[in-house]
């Protein structure tokens, strides 16, 4: 129900979140990343979808996160099952 985007936007919300990984991986190239930047300046729900994208990636780099404060956790969590990860499989799994 939210597909008003600020005008001049030089990119949709679909790009931005498909490019979300590779931004915060740092694996874009300059002129994508700022106008990634530029866009989460603008659009505050791909701001928020950004910040908890990062905060799953640092959790998840240090490895599913036990100390991360209860609401965070379970944002991450759900965030985590959104995208069809699971931490606990993920430690188990190791075949
Ligand atoms: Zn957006």
């Amino acid at each position: 129900m939210s597909e008003t985007s600020q005008s001049g936007s030089p990119c949709a919300c679909d790009d931005v979140l498909a490019d979300m990984d590779s931004y915060l991986d740092k694996e874009l190239a300059d002129d994508r990343a700022a106008a990634i930047r530029q866009h989460l300046l603008d659009c505050s729900s791909c701001a928020s979808e950004y910040k908890v994208e990062h905060e799953v990636k640092i959790l998840v780099a240090r490895g599913c996160a036990q100390h991360a404060p209860p609401q965070v956790h379970a944002r991450v969590r759900a965030r985590l099952r959104f995208l069809g990860v699971n931490c606990s499989d993920r430690e188990i799994r190791e075949d």
